[in-house]
């Protein structure tokens, strides 16, 4: 039987444009998939927006538009944006898609029967652009006014009733599922901190609105509209229903920021405990990009959209950079010129000059197989047990030391004097192994380079079976150097 891999990254709000916050999750979502297809698993990857709640009813009304409409223009947007990066998910997931509408109501009228959920009052400051609830000591204080730490605007006092799914019940389940499944919470450094505050106790969730009505109703209660997190979080789930796709229930790996870890290791394993329903295996939280240190989002300003990003070098230069800069759970501060140093140190200068070196010299002076004895430098199980524990920027450190270790033996052998064709083999059969292992790093550098050397990248297996191919050609420059001080003299 094969085994399945089940990959999502979190719903984004289609008001915002596609930017490095959201693509550096979904990046990492394609990367991940990929890996898994090259295993030889079946794959399914999600990604998608997060289309209900007050913002949208609000900004759609301004716009004089339903909310429907409103937010049906803004879905090409995102396709844009991964189709550009060159992201390949499975299913891009609405949550006004009807399936969904349907489990989410499902999964209320479940957890309302089991006694779970209960009409209460609400009260609480909320923050319209955060679509969140916040407690006095979150809030910071200017001017004699309450302001949203994340958007810096005022925040409303809100009194509704509400109803409420009971929470506070699950704290000891909660900890248990901690302590029974260390890797519930990856990376670890975060396991302390959620541990900590659900032992603090836990306060019922209030999960339903009555002052707008763009949502799910709640099946029990017409009146109220479902709370954006308990229709949010089930999409992963809502997802799987069909019947061609139940097998990938739990999720291997929901992949978010670090800023929403919280409702994904609490209400959401909550939810599903409540629910009946088997949990995913892992929460990965990644780190923020910033600038000078502060968040990058749309409402602070400083934005890298999609578009720019691509724009500084190139697809699958901006692709490396957000998997290589920073460890993958960390945060990164991203600038331009780092991004270009990257793709002129490493992409251009190792890993394209290797290639159109080794592929130069074969079709002047042929190949002729022999046993490749410099994949032995290959540390491919330590790859393999990176990409496992999602330490993403160190499988490419790996690859990357055996690039260099290629570029070494050219050095060492001289092949365009000695014309040795056994090395020169050596060297083509290790630069099918690279472009296999990068591929879903770069995917578009890997495939050309397998054009070029007259392969084609199916899975890992293909790196223990000799290239046959003899037939290799140079073809086009995969990475032009990008002269940095001409860049910053013409800005
Ligand atoms: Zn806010």
């Amino acid at each position: 039987m094969v085994e399945k891999f089940y990959v999502t990254t979190p719903i984004y709000y289609p008001n915002d444009i596609p930017h490095i916050g959201h693509a550096y999750t979904t990046l990492a979502a394609d990367v991940v998939a990929r890996w898994n297809r090259l295993l030889g698993k079946d794959v399914f990857f999600l990604t998608g927006t997060d289309e209900h709640g007050k913002k949208i009813e609000q900004t759609a009304l301004e716009k004089g538009k339903t909310p429907k409409e409103f937010v049906d223009e803004l879905i090409p947007r995102f396709k844009e944006a991964w189709k550009k990066l060159n992201i390949k998910y499975d299913r891009f997931i609405r949550t006004t898609d009807k399936d969904h509408e349907k489990v989410v109501k499902e999964m209320l009228q479940k957890v309302y029967d089991k006694g779970d959920i209960y009409l209460g009052n609400y009260e609480g400051y909320y923050c319209t652009a955060c679509e969140a609830y916040f407690t006095e000591k979150d809030l910071i204080e200017e001017n004699g006014k309450l302001l949203c730490p994340i958007h810096k605007k005022e925040v409303e006092l809100l009194k509704e009733k509400s109803y409420f799914f009971k929470l506070s019940k699950y704290q000891k389940q909660l900890l248990e599922l901690y302590e029974k499944n260390p890797d519930f919470i990856l990376p670890k450094k975060r396991r302390a901190e959620i541990i900590n505050r659900v032992k603090e106790g836990l306060k019922d969730l209030s999960i339903s609105r009555t002052s707008f009505d763009w949502g799910i109703k709640l099946p029990f209660d017409e009146t109220h509209i479902c709370y954006v997190w308990f229709d949010a979080l089930f999409n992963y789930y809502s997802a799987t229903r069909d019947p061609s796709k139940e097998k990938f229930w739990p999720a291997d790996v929901h992949l978010i920021g670090k800023d929403i870890i919280w409702f994904h290791t609490v209400y959401w394993p909550a939810f599903l405990i409540s629910a009946g329903i088997e949990l995913p295996k892992t929460v990965f939280a990644h780190g923020w990009w910033t600038f000078d240190s502060e968040k990058i989002s749309k409402s602070r300003g400083r934005v890298i959209n999609v578009d720019e990003l691509v724009s500084i070098a190139g697809v699958d230069s901006a692709r490396y950079f957000l998997m290589r800069a920073t460890p993958f759970g960390d945060d990164g501060d991203f600038s331009e010129k780092s991004l270009i140093e990257k793709h002129n140190n490493e992409l251009a200068n190792k890993l394209g000059n290797l290639v159109s070196r080794v592929a130069g010299l074969i079709e002047k002076n042929g190949v002729e197989k022999t046993e490749n004895k410099l994949l032995e430098k290959l540390a491919i199980n330590e790859i393999k047990e990176k990409m496992k524990n999602y330490e993403l920027d160190k499988a490419l450190n790996d690859i990357f030391a055996f690039i260099d270790e290629c570029n070494e033996y050219i050095q060492e052998k001289k092949p365009w004097e000695t014309k040795d064709k056994k090395v020169l083999y050596e060297l083509a059969d290790s630069i099918k192994a690279i472009a296999i292992l990068l591929w879903p790093f770069i995917p578009e550098t890997s495939e050309k380079i397998a054009k070029g050397f007259g392969f084609e990248i199916r899975d890992l297996e293909q790196i223990n079976k000799p290239l046959e191919n003899s037939n290799i050609k140079k073809g086009e420059i995969l990475f032009r150097k990008i002269d940095l001080k001409q860049k910053y003299t013409q800005d």
